[in-house]
């Protein structure tokens, strides 16, 4: 007996670890930086770290006081109710469960191209299709309502990435908000924030909740993650806020126990722990307007983490850069070929980024 055919479904392509490309090149593990997964430069919250240790003697135990804890956390700093938050294992579990709850066969998803490719991946386990909308390089990957409405065909989860991975560039709520009004009654938009503690605007939260002068609405969910700006993408733990109307489907869709209890003690921890975020959103704009100021290429404004370069023989650069101590990401695997995406992160890190890929381009020149 063999797997089904799966040669429609293409494996995820995550960046790799130093360990990995150091044992690759024969070299020295502390010879290398990564800056390719969009990473927390400064590790976890102190107070996540503590509370992983602490619940080593709790494993044994299934997570539900746990998941219930930090369902009411998550709940009370978006100031929804406990029911509208459906804890996963990452962002990319939250994309699974809501895949689930949405998909018939043959039923479609939109998503930016390029774009995050997990969207498709989980959508066609999901019995869905995969359609696509056109975020133009030359057109800086602006996002406007307009860009994804040219698309539009009644699919029924319109996926919306702001922050944009990998271009960093967002969409503005009001345009978030007339996006939902064009759509179908039978359309869920998914803005996903994967990367919302690095940008300058409020979360699409402000649109579902009728804040900041915009009317409730019941068609739009939000998707956040530990991985980033908490520094837990180890630990695997992200979340959607769904409209009231899917509250119910959480209990039918997911996973037993959707989250680990050391990811919920974790995450517990973390989101009580204001200062690491803070300190963590600080260093990487710093890190960013470094980038942007010192490159010798062009590089896209970004509200994320990372920033988008535009290289020419992207994967020559990005080799170069690795065989010289700093991994970034060859963006060829968005769809994006010519770029790299570099993550954020501390200043010395920023630094030798900035002068490798210069030195880089002037060798390749
Ligand atoms: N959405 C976007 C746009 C991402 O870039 C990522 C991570 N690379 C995720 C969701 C999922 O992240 P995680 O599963 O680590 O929470």
């Amino acid at each position: 007996m063999k797997p089904r055919d799966l040669s429609d479904h293409v494996a995820y392509e995550a960046g790799r670890g130093i360990e990995e490309v150091a044992r690759e090149l024969g070299r020295d593990p502390s010879e290398f930086v990564k800056l390719a997964s969009n990473e927390n430069p400064h590790g976890p919250s102190p107070a996540a770290a503590v509370a992983i240790r602490e619940t080593a003697s709790s494993v044994s135990s299934y997570p539900k006081a746990a998941h219930a804890d930090l369902t009411a956390a998550v709940a009370e700093r978006w100031a929804v109710d406990d029911e509208q938050v459906w804890l996963a294992n990452g962002g990319d579990g939250a994309i699974d469960y809501l895949h689930r709850a949405a998909l018939e066969p043959d039923d479609t998803i939109l998503v930016p191209d390029p774009g995050f490719a997990y969207y498709g991946m989980s959508a066609r386990f999901h019995h869905g299709d995969v359609r696509e909308y056109a975020l133009e390089r030359e057109a800086d990957f602006e996002q406007t309502a307009d860009t994804v409405l040219e698309s539009y065909d009644g699919d029924r989860i319109v996926w919306v990435t702001s922050p944009h991975n990998p271009s960093g560039s967002t969409m503005a709520l009001e345009e978030i908000n007339r996006l939902a009004d064009e759509t179908d009654e039978e359309t869920l938009v998914v803005v996903d924030e994967a990367y919302g503690e690095f940008a300058d605007g409020e979360s699409a939260l402000s649109l579902t909740e009728g804040r900041n002068g915009f009317d409730a609405r019941d068609d739009i969910a939000v998707l956040r993650t530990f991985s980033k700006a908490y520094g837990l993408a180890g630990v695997r733990l992200g979340y959607a806020v769904v409209p009231d109307a899917w509250a119910d489907a959480y209990a039918r869709v997911n996973t037993p126990f959707a989250a680990s209890e050391l990811a919920c003690r974790a995450g517990l921890a973390a989101i009580g722990d204001d200062e690491h975020v803070e300190r963590t959103v600080e260093t990487s704009l710093e890190s960013r307007k470094t980038m942007r100021e010192e490159i010798d290429a062009h590089v896209w404004e970004s509200e994320g983490n990372f920033v988008l370069v535009d290289v020419g023989d992207a994967t020559a650069v990005a080799e170069e850069m690795q065989a010289r101590g700093v991994i970034v990401r060859d963006c060829s695997s968005f769809g994006l070929p010519g770029c790299i995406r570099i993550t954020c992160g501390t200043d010395d890190e920023t630094g030798r980024a900035v002068e490798t890929l210069n030195a880089v381009l002037d060798d390749l020149a």
